[in-house]
């Protein structure tokens, strides 16, 4: 038995510490299934001095740590490799909400508070934490942190690292760093916050953190727009956000390819048209006023008339072509649970190659143009999705197996991951919009990222985990 286990049991009872194979299963597992790794141990810590004495003990052996939250990040950065060297670190007891202040409009919550627990227990106090996607009932605060998580309402509230204004951690030699403070304005140095947030595990582990909260919405109004082509549904998104005062929620757009997913692999989603259309964008806007979600005496809410308006004078103008608005919170629900299906039905269609990009806006109509040609040029008449965070310029751009078995050909993969790479960088995107490198990045990591940045993001790492013990092999080409 290695020497850490050892010391891990000596410390901690056998709840704290699984060295099972059956119990370590799920830890080891990445979401997708794809990844599997071996641990010498499991440690599940529930304060964060245990959480510093884990690291203390893993640095004196040397065994590499592999922070954990919820398990469902899609870059494999989330479990350990197959040399059976690390141990896996689970936050997932560290799930108290240490405060809430409606005043300051904040939350202090440890790193393992699932998403979606965050969101009933701050709604039920009427405030609203709008980080969400569709992993929101198992990934974890520190997770989203971690990633620096997107999402769909990111077009108004920014993304987690948006919502975050503290942040505790324990660092790679076991000290407790306490930045948690609800403050708005703190101009005291390097902000050491930031650092954390989207280090993947790589810098120290996220123990806690303060989060902005808002007003919870009064009222949504919800659509599936059929628009000709991504430039016009971004003309539809830009007077949207005119008109609203800003008050777009989400805009995501769906093409057919996703749509057609949707009916052979998840046929238990509604879609809202007969024949599906070749474009749409759901679009959200919300309120927190009265008087634009309340009745007036003709029965009319202020907000979907307005939602309503937006989407006639689109359709006169050509920019809309058809449209279906949710006329109740259980259609809309029935929307968004289509949309935040994606990604378990296009896993279950066979993705070949996926992307998650960030494109300039006004790029991103040409982008898809370009990208189509250049992967036709590769292998013709490839099934291509790209759905995603329009608003945001992030599409999350899936590639399916080839019915012909070209899937089995490495190099026309490597070849298409390529001339996708290179659009990126001729379109000036992002080959990482919002779910991190891990492992599957890394590639475009050494080849794509600005190369002085890497160098300085090398010394960062040097300089706070001389020892190399952080989830060793993620985020940083070695
Ligand atoms: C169905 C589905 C839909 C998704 N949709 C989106 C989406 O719309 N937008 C989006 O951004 N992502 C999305 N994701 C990806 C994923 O949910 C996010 O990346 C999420 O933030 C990961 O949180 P987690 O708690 O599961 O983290 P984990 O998977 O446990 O970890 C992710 C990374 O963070 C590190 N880490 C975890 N916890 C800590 C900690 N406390 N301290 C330091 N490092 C830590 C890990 O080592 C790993 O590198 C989706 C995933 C699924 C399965």
């Amino acid at each position: 038995m290695s020497n850490i286990v050892t010391a891990l049991q000596s410390k901690f009872d056998n709840t704290t510490v699984l060295t099972d194979l059956q119990d370590m299963a799920k830890y080891v597992t990445d979401w997708p299934g794809k990844l599997t790794g071996k641990a010498l141990a499991v440690a599940r810590p529930s304060s964060t001095e245990e959480v510093a004495a884990v690291v203390k003990l893993a640095l004196g052996h040397g065994t590499p740590i592999v922070p954990q939250s919820g398990n469902t990040g899609v870059a494999g950065g989330s479990v350990p490799d197959d040399s059976g060297a690390a141990i896996v670190l689970s936050l997932e007891r560290m799930n108290k909400i240490r405060d809430i202040s409606p005043s300051a409009m904040t939350m202090t919550v440890e790193a393992g508070c699932v998403l979606e627990t965050l969101h009933e227990t701050v709604e039920a106090q009427n405030l609203f934490f709008p980080l969400n996607f569709g992993a929101k009932g198992s990934c974890m605060i520190g997770g989203n942190l971690a990633t620096n998580a997107g999402g769909q309402n990111v077009l108004r509230y920014g993304n987690t690292r948006e919502l975050c204004l503290g942040i505790e951690a324990v660092l790679p030699d076991g000290r407790i760093v306490n930045l948690l403070s609800g403050l708005r304005k703190d101009n005291t140095g390097y902000d050491l916050r930031d650092l954390f947030i989207g280090s993947e595990g790589t810098l120290g582990v996220i123990t806690a953190a303060t989060m902005k909260l808002f007003h919870l919405p009064k009222a949504r109004a919800t659509s599936f727009a059929v628009v000709p082509d991504i430039s016009h549904g971004l003309e539809l998104l830009n007077r949207a956000q005119a008109e609203t005062g800003g008050a777009v929620e989400a805009f995501e757009l769906i093409p057919r390819v996703f749509m057609e997913i949707i009916q052979e692999y998840a046929p238990q989603h509604n879609i809202p048209f007969d024949k599906i259309p070749d474009l749409c964008v759901l679009i959200e806007i919300a309120t927190t006023s009265d008087t634009e979600a309340v009745a007036d005496a003709d029965g009319v809410v202020p907000i979907f008339s307005k939602l309503e308006k937006i989407l006639a004078n689109g359709f006169e103008d050509g920019i809309v072509q058809d449209a279906v608005i949710a006329s109740s919170e259980a259609q809309r629900r029935e929307m968004w649970d289509m949309r935040e299906g994606a990604l378990e039905a296009v896993t279950a269609a066979g993705v070949w190659i996926g992307f998650d990009i960030s494109l300039p806006l006004d790029q991103v109509h040409a982008f898809v143009d370009e990208i189509t040609q250049r992967a036709d040029a590769i292998v013709p008449e490839l099934r291509m999705c790209h759905m995603g965070h329009l608003g945001d310029g992030n599409l999350h751009y899936t590639i399916f197996s080839p019915e012909d078995g070209a899937e089995e050909s490495t190099s026309n993969a490597d070849a298409i991951k390529a001339a996708v790479y290179d659009a990126i960088a001729d379109f000036g995107g992002s080959f990482s919009a919002e779910h991190g490198i891990g492992t599957t990045k890394l590639y475009a990591m050494t080849n794509y990222k600005d190369p002085v940045a890497l160098a300085v993001m090398q010394q960062i790492k040097a300089a706070l985990d001389p020892k190399g013990i952080m989830n060793p092999g993620k985020l940083l080409p070695q």
